[in-house]
Formats: C-alpha cells, sequence, structure tokens
C-alpha cells in the first residue's frame, strides 16, 4: 500500500497508539512514525517493543515537523497536551484524536490549535479491555468501524486522507457531527459499560455473603460482563464526566424499561418478557449480519477457555 503521511506523531502510546502503529507499520502507510507518552516506563517499553521509528522525551519534540499528530490519550489529558503542543505545530498538519467522546474533546482542543492547522476528530469502535503499550496488535481495526468528525474542517481533502488512512488500517469508516456521535455511543456503548461495572459491584457485595459462589459459578453471562468491567478505570472516568447529558439521557431510559420488566416479572406477564426478548434477539442477529461479531456459540471460545 502507498504511504499517506510522512510523519505521524502518537502522543500517548496505550492501546489504541499502540495498535495504529502496528496497523500503519503492516501496511506502509507512513514514512515515519514518532511517539510520546508520558511516562518513562511506558516510553522504554515502546522503544523495547519498536512499533514506532523513534520515541521523544517530549511531546513537542514529537509533534515537530508532523503531518499528522493523533491524541492518543484519555479523554481528560487532551486539553494539556493540545495546550503543549500548539506552539510546535506546523502549517497545514493535521491534528486528530482518538477519544471515546467527541463535543468535549472539541471543546477543550479546537480552542488551542493555531490558524492554518486543521482539526479532524475520528473514534476508532475498536478496544479490548487491556491498555497500554504492550496490549496493541496491528488487527484491532480490521473490519471495526471509526467514526469521523470532520464539523470543524472544510477542507475535504484533509477529511479524505484521514478516511484513507483508517480504511488502510483496516476500519470502515464513516461521518457524524459530534452531539450525534455522542449520543450513539452513549447507546452502544457508555451505558452498557456502566451496567456492566454495576452488575459487577452488585455481584461483588453478593460475594461476601455466598463465600465466593459468585466467582466459582460466574457462567457467561456474568463472565462477559466481568470482562467489559475490567476496561480501564481512567479512561471510563473520563468517558462519563465528558459524555454527562447522552449518558444520563439514555440511563433514564434504561431505569423506564427496568422498571416495565420488573413489574411484567412480579406479575408474571409472560407474554411481555417473551415479546421483549424476541425484539431484542432479532438485535442479536443483525449485529451478526452485519459482520460485527461471530454467530459461534459462546462468542466462539473453545471448551478449554471454559470455566
Ligand atoms: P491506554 O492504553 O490506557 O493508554 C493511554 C496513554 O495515554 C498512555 O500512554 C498514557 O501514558 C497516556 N496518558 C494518560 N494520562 C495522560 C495525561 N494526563 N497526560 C499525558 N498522557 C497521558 O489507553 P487507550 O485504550 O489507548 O485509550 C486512549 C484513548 O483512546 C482514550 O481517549 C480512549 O477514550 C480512546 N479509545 C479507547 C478504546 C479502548 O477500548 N481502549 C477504544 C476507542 C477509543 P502512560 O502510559 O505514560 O501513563
Amino acid at each position: 500500500m502507498t504511504q499517506i503521511y510522512d510523519r505521524v506523531a502518537l502522543i500517548g502510546l496505550g492501546l489504541i497508539a499502540s495498535s495504529m502503529a502496528h496497523a500503519m507499520k503492516r501496511a506502509g502507510l507512513a514514512g515515519e512514525i514518532v511517539g510520546y507518552a508520558r511516562s518513562a516506563e511506558t516510553r522504554d517499553i515502546a522503544r523495547e517493543i519498536g512499533f514506532c521509528d523513534q520515541i521523544c522525551d517530549s511531546a513537542t519534540e514529537a509533534a515537530q515537523g508532523a503531518d499528522l499528530i493523533v491524541l492518543c490519550v484519555p479523554v481528560g489529558a487532551m486539553e494539556s497536551v493540545a495546550v503543549e503542543i500548539a506552539p510546535v505545530l506546523k502549517a497545514g498538519a493535521t491534528v486528530s484524536d482518538v477519544g471515546s467522546v467527541k463535543r468535549a474533546v472539541i471543546d477543550a482542543v479546537a480552542k488551542h490549535l493555531p490558524e492554518g492547522v486543521h482539526f479532524v476528530p475520528a473514534h476508532p469502535l475498536a478496544g479490548t479491555e487491556h491498555s497500554g503499550p504492550r496490549s496493541g496488535f496491528a488487527e484491532l481495526f480490521d473490519n471495526r468501524w471509526c467514526i469521523i468528525v470532520p464539523d470543524l474542517c472544510e477542507d475535504e481533502t484533509v477529511i479524505a486522507r484521514l478516511e484513507n488512512l483508517w480504511r488502510a488500517m483496516g476500519s470502515n469508516v464513516d461521518r457524524m457531527d459530534a452531539d450525534h456521535h455522542d449520543l450513539v455511543l452513549a447507546v452502544t456503548s457508555h451505558t452498557p459499560h456502566l451496567i456492566a461495572y454495576t452488575m459487577v459491584g452488585v455481584a461483588d457485595d453478593l460475594s461476601r455473603v455466598t463465600d465466593s459462589e459468585v466467582i466459582k459459578y460466574s457462567a457467561a453471562g456474568f463472565r462477559d460482563f466481568t470482562r467489559i468491567a475490567a476496561s480501564d478505570p481512567t479512561m471510563w472516568r473520563d468517558v462519563f464526566l465528558n459524555n454527562k447529558e447522552a449518558t444520563l439521557e439514555i440511563l433514564g431510559r434504561f431505569t423506564e424499561e427496568l422498571f416495565v420488566l420488573q413489574r411484567a416479572i412480579r406479575e408474571g406477564n409472560g407474554e411481555h418478557l417473551h415479546d421483549y426478548f424476541t425484539r431484542t434477539r432479532s438485535i442479536r442477529r443483525s449485529i451478526i449480519e452485519a459482520g460485527q461479531d461471530t454467530a459461534a456459540p459462546n462468542f466462539g471460545r473453545t471448551s478449554s477457555t471454559k470455566p
């Protein structure tokens, strides 16, 4: 594949940045990939693995001369990074990010960027419960969606170039405005994470009563909640603090539905429960038909991974 950017700077070197570097190297998409992370420990690990051509000791050194700078830090850290790198950004450069929330990132970052620098936020809908520079891999974005939020960029060639990068890293690409993105993600990702965190918290309280039976008998349903609830605490704290409105809106609807189901159970209304579960089952089918998950039983786990 052909090179899309001469110099790409990745600020933050965790799961997403390291996966981007691996994916860019796999297809030869950047002339040079440079990286920076705040801790010396992460920078040393990144040097040892070698997914970047150069690891810098400051964000400004990494961003200097870069054609594309991607902010790959938690949402709450985007602003301080933008403030730091703004003075060294070259004219015509593109700044992007991979944050899980878009409106708050735009509000925090755009005002600090100099005239002549393009800002095109993005959000790859791909991840695992692991974090840090060792957790990245080239295939993370394959056949996953990456949402581009071009609200602030009027130059179509700049947007198309970033979209080409994400496609060449394996993603399908779509465009959304920031508010729509935040609402969609509140439904598909943020609220489900909050529910998983809650369910695991409830079970943890219960396990004290039942003397670890919750862990011992944690079969598919609960085990899948625990995987989601193992996601990075800093990242998810920042998601909820920065996508407050949309998450609270969806959580409100969720609570209403939960009360209706609670009532159906209390009243023995089997018809309501059956209709509801039939509707949700068809949603699962359409996710599989769209190629976004496996139809294999138990999410494709082999029997050796069963408890
Ligand atoms: P990660 O593996 O935890 O890596 C985060 C990186 O940011 C680390 O290199 C960390 O540096 C650096 N960092 C943390 N706090 C910082 C601060 N205050 N100032 C400067 N650097 C800081 O995280 P990730 O999963 O790659 O997530 C990065 C971004 O991608 C987040 O905005 C997240 O919302 C978004 N995202 C995540 C997923 C997912 O599933 N994980 C999916 C899509 C998008 P040190 O290692 O030195 O601490």
